[in-house]
């Protein structure tokens, strides 16, 4: 059985973030496969699952967060091989340092090569950006900017919006993605469900015919225009 584990969704659970282990969750059992969806909050274990999702959320939620994950098993349950996938605050806790709260620098967790200062200006609003040959859409509300270091791979180049840097979104290296995107993300983005179910099960998924498919060429369709 799969274990999808949403991790702090009262903390990490900006505009429904935790939807994205639902979208997960779902869309393998349509295809027939089992998996479980747990969420922890503070002061539980984490369970030994094979993929953890990380929301967005503010910035003392977001510090609280960081430092609650910085003593748990998350990095080395990571680095034995569970995935992750991170949105906002969540990419920047995975980071080596992010800045919140005017231009305080408290450390992430290390996982990746990745450090936030606080931006001139908030990003806010709609996102696009080409990712894996594909548009990722959804709409971004941070103060934070990202630069990647050396040899990281951001997830795709911004259209429209700001993402790490007005330049490129998120990141992505093996087991790991991570977005400034929200939505679900996954919800408005089933081609990017769908490609982490197929890292995740092993197994190419059947095509799947559902409203967020539709809707997802429509916003496609209109942020373009
Ligand atoms: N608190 C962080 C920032 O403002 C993340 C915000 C979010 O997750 N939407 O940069």
């Amino acid at each position: 059985m799969t274990t999808i584990c949403v991790i702090f969704p009262q903390l990490l659970g900006t505009y429904g973030d935790a939807g994205n282990g639902l979208v997960l969750h779902q869309r393998a059992r349509r295809r027939g496969f089992e998996t479980t969806l747990v969420s922890v909050e503070p002061g539980d274990e984490l369970p030994d699952a094979a993929i953890y999702l990380l929301g967005g959320g503010e910035d003392g939620p977001q510090r609280l967060a960081a430092d609650l994950l910085r003593e748990s098993s998350l990095s080395r349950r990571v680095r034995d091989g569970a995935r992750v996938f991170a949105v906002c605050a969540g990419l920047q806790i995975l980071g080596q340092t992010f800045c919140i709260e005017g231009n305080d620098e408290y450390a992430g967790l290390g996982l990746i090569d990745a450090t936030t200062k606080r931006g001139v200006t908030r990003s806010v609003g709609e996102i696009m950006t080409e990712s894996q040959g594909q548009r990722l859409v959804g709409f971004e509300n941070h103060g934070g900017q990202t630069d990647l270091g050396v040899g990281v791979d951001s997830m795709g180049r911004v259209l429209v919006g700001r993402g790490n840097d007005g330049a490129v979104d998120g990141y992505h290296v093996a087991r790991i993605w991570a977005t400034y995107a929200h939505g679900p993300v996954l919800a408005m983005n089933p081609w990017l469900a769908d490609l982490i179910l197929e890292d995740l099960l092993g197994s190419k998924l059947e095509p799947l015919s559902s409203a967020a498919d539709l809707l997802y060429d429509e916003r496609c369709r209109a942020l373009a225009s």
